[in-house]
Parts: C-alpha cells; sequence; structure tokens
C-alpha cells in the first residue's frame, strides 16, 4: 500500500526536504500550501501543470478523462511554493472506476488549502460547470476560477463569454453570491498564466517551504513512467481501447549509463490486445518508441523499454486489481 501522501495537516517527512535545503531558510512572509485543481474532463487541467512547472508531469490527451491519480506538482517562486494536486475531472460516475475517480476528486478539495476551478473559457458556462461551483461553494477554502482556452476566445466574444461564468457565481438567489477572482489564462501558450500564480500564492497561508525548491513533482517515477505509457497508448488507439488500458511497471533496472524499463500493459479483451500489439507488432513498437523518447527526457539519459500486452478480463470491476494498481478510493 502508498504511504498516506503528504498534505496541509499531515506534511512531508523531513529527510524529504533536509537533505538539499534547510526549512529555516524559507524568506520572511513566505506563503506555501496545497492547491486542488478542479474542472469538468477536458477543460485543460494537466495542460496547466504541466505549463506551469515547465517539465512534463501530467498526461494530457484529446481524449477526456485521462488523468486517473492525483499528481503533485511542485511550483517554486521566489515568495512562495504552491503543491498543485491534479484531480480527475469530476463527472457523473458510470461505473466503479468512475465511481472512485470521482471520490477522489471530492477528497482531494477537502485537503488542501486552496482551489483553482478550471473551465473552458472558450466556451459558455453549462450545468456540468454550475454542479462543480455548486460543489465548492460548499467549501470553506478560496476558490479562484480560470477561464482557459482563451486563446480561442474571439475579442468580440470574451464579454459575453466572461459574464456567464460571473452568473454563474452569482447563483439564483439561494445562497450568497460567490466573490472569486476569474482570470482569463491560457494553459496551451502560456498567456495570463504568470499572474494567475501570483494570485494564488497571495492566497496561501504563510508557511515555509513543504519541498526542495528544486522539486517539481513527488510522484514516484514508477507512476510518472507509466502514464507515459499510458498516454501513447492514447495517442495511438481510438475509443476501442483507450478506457480499458492501465499500465505496470514491472522493473526499473539502473545500468550504468541506461535504463531499462520492464512494463505490462494491462487491457481487458484479446481484441483490445490484437489492437496494441498492431500487425507485425507496428503499434506496440510506435507505443514504445513514443513512450521511450519522453522517458529519456524525464530521466534526461538513455532508456530501453521493453512492454508487454496482458489481458486482465474485467479489470476495471475488480476492486482489489484496482487498489493494487493505486486507484485509491478512500482518500
Ligand atoms: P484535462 O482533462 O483537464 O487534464 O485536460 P488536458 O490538459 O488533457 O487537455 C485537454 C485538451 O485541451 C488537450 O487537447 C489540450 O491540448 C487542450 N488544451 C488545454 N489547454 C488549452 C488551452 O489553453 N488552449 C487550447 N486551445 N487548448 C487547450
Ligand atoms: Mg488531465
Amino acid at each position: 500500500m502508498e504511504p498516506a501522501p503528504p498534505s496541509a495537516s499531515n506534511p512531508p517527512p523531513d529527510d524529504v526536504a533536509a537533505e538539499s535545503f534547510q526549512l529555516g531558510q524559507s524568506p520572511p512572509g513566505f506563503r506555501s500550501g496545497f492547491v486542488a485543481l478542479v474542472g469538468r474532463p477536458n477543460v485543460g487541467k494537466s495542460t496547466l501543470l504541466n505549463q506551469l512547472v515547465g517539465e512534463k508531469v501530467a498526461i494530457t490527451s484529446p481524449i477526456a478523462q485521462t488523468t486517473r491519480n492525483r499528481l503533485r506538482a511542485i511550483l517554486t517562486t521566489p515568495q512562495a511554493q504552491l503543491v498543485l494536486v491534479d484531480t480527475p475531472g469530476i463527472h457523473k460516475p458510470h461505473h466503479l472506476l468512475g465511481e472512485r475517480l470521482v471520490q477522489s476528486a471530492r477528497g482531494a478539495i477537502g485537503e488542501v488549502d486552496q482551489v483553482l476551478l478550471l473551465v473552458d473559457g472558450s466556451q459558455m458556462a453549462g450545468r456540468g460547470d454550475g454542479f462543480i461551483v455548486e460543489l465548492l461553494a460548499r467549501t470553506r477554502v478560496p476558490v479562484q476560477v480560470a477561464l482557459n482556452k482563451w486563446d480561442q476566445v474571439a475579442p468580440d466574444q470574451a464579454a459575453e463569454l466572461e459574464a456567464s461564468y460571473h452568473d454563474l457565481l452569482a447563483g439564483e438567489g439561494e445562497r450568497a453570491p460567490l466573490a472569486w477572482p476569474l482570470h482569463r489564462v491560457s494553459a496551451l501558450n502560456g498567456e495570463g498564466t504568470s499572474s494567475l500564480v501570483r494570485a494564488l500564492a497571495s492566497q496561501l497561508p504563510e508557511g515555509p517551504h513543504l519541498y526542495p525548491p528544486d522539486a517539481v513533482s513527488d510522484q514516484p517515477e514508477q507512476l510518472l513512467l507509466a502514464e507515459l505509457i499510458r498516454e501513447q497508448v492514447l495517442t495511438h488507439t481510438r475509443e476501442e481501447v483507450p478506457h480499458s488500458v492501465a499500465v505496470q511497471i514491472e522493473r526499473i533496472v539502473d545500468d550504468g549509463p541506461r535504463t531499462a524499463v520492464l512494463a505490462t500493459v494491462l487491457v481487458e479483451r484479446s481484441s483490445q490486445k490484437g489492437i496494441l500489439i498492431g500487425k507485425g507488432g507496428r503499434m506496440l513498437r510506435e507505443i514504445g518508441s513514443g513512450a521511450r523518447a519522453q522517458m529519456q527526457k524525464l530521466i534526461d539519459g538513455p532508456v530501453y523499454l521493453e512492454l508487454f500486452v496482458k489481458v486482465v478480463p474485467g479489470w476495471r470491476r475488480s476492486a482489489a486489481r484496482l487498489a493494487e494498481l493505486g486507484y485509491r478510493g478512500d482518500s
């Protein structure tokens, strides 16, 4: 089982931080804390994390719902340290995996210092956004809203789009209007993100560094590597496969200059295994070389990757299997 992740109430153990810097070195007035990134699938949460941290820590995909695990990205500025927690999109649960995703997103909201609600600002506010706003209206932590994908908004649409989100926060008289700040941003090109970071930092409590200043993620390397493989599977296949895929890293062997990674891709049906392997193994080779390229960037050195595909019927419905793979519904 994974140990409980550090949180505002459960800071990381001293030995994680003590090596490379001293807690006492945080300058006076320094702020730090956990920020949950909340939003419907596909609004750009992972893209924003990657943009802010400047390294590939979250996988992104044009297909909704690729973020299964909560991912912490760590952003350190001279004035503050933000620990960003990526949450799976909040949506209506369809099956066991869906329910776990929702529980995990709701759990994340309870244990943070602040929430960043990300919406697709290039679309008018809709019912899905309303659902999340009402959920967040009941929390006591500060909330700020980023209107993402603003690069796709024509100047003459801007006022109307922003007004639709103002109206959503104003509510219909059943609760007090919400005075959450709205920020126009593009996670894709970075526009508006530095002022967003300043606004978020200003609302964090005063406190020391929670992680070393140069840390970008507290996810075990294994999970990041698995996510890179899963991303390639999603990029190379269509609807038949994506939602039924999980990746297990079997072994990471550090042999000299090269890192060898052995991984298994789990699918539910043998037809999916066929698709993943492809004619003469071509698909699997493409997935492997795409993943390997990303791994080499992450590890910053040569990688040898060996991929297997295994059929495990119904893994999505098997709670034990989910727990083993680290999809935790209990936190
Ligand atoms: P998530 O499900 O919320 O994590 O969304 P992703 O980060 O995976 O992004 C979903 C899709 O939206 C991807 O195709 C992204 O490239 C795209 N996207 C994300 N942010 C922006 C943005 O600011 N502008 C535009 N034009 N596209 C974006
Ligand atoms: Mg995502």
